[in-house]
C-alpha cells in the first residue's frame, strides 16, 4: 500500500485533534485542515451582524454568503494559522468564550452544515490533506484511506483546554470549560445531520494517558502500518 493521501482526524472537544492534526501534516508535509474554524467563523460573523443563533434562517443564509479563508500565519503570537471573515483577521476571536457557547447550535443547522461541507469536499478530494472535525470520515470524506478517532475524558480534555486558555494569557473557570465542552458534545453527537461519532472504519485512539508526542508517535505508526 501507499502513503494515506486522505487522512481524517474526528473525536469530541478538545480530544486533541488539532494538535495531532497540525503535527501529522507537518511530518507528511500536507496540509492541515481544521473544519471547526469554518463553523466558529460563521458563529463569530453571526454574533458581529447581531444575528441570534436560533435564527435559523439567518445563520443559515449568513453561512452562503460568508467568505472564510484559512492562510499561512502572518503573526508569530502561537497561531498555526490565519482565520479571515470577509477579509477580517478573526483567528483570535473564534476562540472566544461567546462562540464556545454558540457554535454547536450553528452547526446543528442542515443549512451550514450543506454550505460547508461542500467547501471541505472539495479541498479535501485534493489529497495530501489531513482533514480535522466532528464528521470528516464520517460525511465529508468517506473514502479517505486513514480515519483516525481521538478521545479522551472530559476531566483530561478541561484541563487541557484550561491550560491552553492560561497559555495564551487568557481567564479560564474549570467549571465553566467542562460544562461548554460537555454541552457541546451533547448538541454534536444527538443533532440529525452528520453527528459526531467514529466511522466504522476508523481507528480510535484514546489520548488520556498519552501526551501530544506520544499521539504523533502513534499516528505515525498507523501511517507506517498503511504503507506496509
Ligand atoms: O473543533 P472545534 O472545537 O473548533 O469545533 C467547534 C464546533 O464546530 C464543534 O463543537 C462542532 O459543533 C462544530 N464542528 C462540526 N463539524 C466539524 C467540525 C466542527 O460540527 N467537522
Amino acid at each position: 500500500m501507499t502513503i494515506p493521501n486522505m487522512i481524517t482526524i474526528d473525536g469530541p472537544a478538545a480530544s486533541g485533534k488539532s494538535t495531532l492534526g497540525k503535527n501529522l501534516a507537518d511530518w507528511l508535509d500536507y496540509l492541515y485542515f481544521d473544519t471547526g474554524v469554518m463553523y466558529r467563523a460563521v458563529t463569530w460573523a453571526a454574533l458581529h451582524a447581531g444575528i441570534s443563533m436560533d435564527d435559523e434562517a439567518a445563520v443559515s443564509a449568513l453561512s452562503e454568503t460568508i467568505d472564510i479563508d484559512v492562510l499561512p500565519p502572518t503573526q508569530d503570537d502561537g497561531r498555526a494559522y490565519d482565520v479571515l471573515a470577509d477579509g477580517q483577521d478573526i483567528t483570535w476571536d473564534i476562540r472566544r468564550a461567546e462562540v464556545d457557547g454558540g457554535v454547536s447550535v450553528v452547526a446543528a443547522y442542515p443549512g451550514v452544515r450543506k454550505a460547508l461541507t461542500a467547501q471541505q469536499r472539495r479541498i479535501g478530494l485534493r489529497g495530501k490533506v489531513v482533514m480535522v472535525g466532528r464528521d470528516i470520515g464520517t460525511v465529508v470524506l468517506p473514502e479517505a484511506d486513514l480515519k483516525i478517532y481521538l478521545e479522551a475524558s472530559v476531566a483530561e480534555r478541561a484541563r487541557r483546554r484550561f491550560n491552553e486558555i492560561k497559555n495564551r494569557g487568557g481567564q479560564a473557570s474549570m467549571d465553566a470549560i467542562r460544562e461548554n465542552l460537555m454541552e457541546r458534545d451533547r448538541i454534536d453527537s444527538t443533532r440529525d445531520v452528520a453527528p459526531l461519532c467514529a466511522a466504522p472504519d476508523a481507528i480510535i485512539l484514546d489520548s488520556d494517558q498519552m501526551d501530544a508526542n506520544r499521539v504523533l508517535e502513534a499516528a505515525k505508526k498507523l501511517v507506517k502500518k498503511h504503507q506496509e
